[in-house]
């Protein structure tokens, strides 16, 4: 577990950038926040960190966008959950021409949903401090779930 405070949305991405280095196909990151809180902005730079094809855009009117990676690595499936209403499993009839084992998974609007999903799971809170005068400042925690994320630490990445 970790937590840091952002600044700007700069900042945001470059801690994308930097989650990024973290991340093997298969990974699960689930983000909460409310809406404006930076999630779209921090998966920009998990994008760019991972090397994929395409700008990160809020995924607002589709339900999941695929970006196939530029060079080896894995692709960055994008997804906002807002309208998923099961769970993610109904993400199987989405007809992704990506295998999610291959992928890294974001998903915006998945607390409820994915934590079935998978055992293993990076967990993204972004926050604004209450009462905070300086509009752009954001505190996020990071939390890692299952094995895959045990023996990760979180705090010397952000
Ligand atoms: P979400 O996906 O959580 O709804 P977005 O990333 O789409 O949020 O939008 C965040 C908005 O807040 C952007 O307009 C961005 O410029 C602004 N912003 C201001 N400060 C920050 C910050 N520290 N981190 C991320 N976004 C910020
Ligand atoms: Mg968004």
């Amino acid at each position: 577990r970790a937590r840091l405070t952002v600044d700007s949305p700069e900042e945001m991405q470059n801690l994308g950038r930097s989650l990024a280095k973290l991340l093997r196909p298969g990974d699960l990151v689930m983000l909460t926040g409310e809406l404006g809180a930076g999630k779209t902005t921090l998966t920009r730079g998990l994008g760019e960190g991972l090397g994929v094809r395409g700008a990160v855009t809020s995924p607002t009117f589709v339900i999941a966008r695929v970006h196939p990676p530029l060079t080896g690595g894995p692709a960055l499936v994008h997804v906002d959950a807002y309208r998923l209403g099961g769970g993610l499993d109904e993400m199987e009839d989405l007809d992704l021409d990506v295998s999610l084992p291959e992928s890294v998974v974001v998903v915006e609007w998945g607390d409820g949903k994915v934590e079935d999903l998978s055992e293993d799971r990076l967990h993204v809170i972004i926050d604004r401090v209450v009462g905070d005068t300086d509009d752009d400042r954001r505190v996020v925690t990071l939390v890692g779930y299952g094995a895959r994320w045990a023996d990760t630490d979180l705090a010397a990445t952000a």
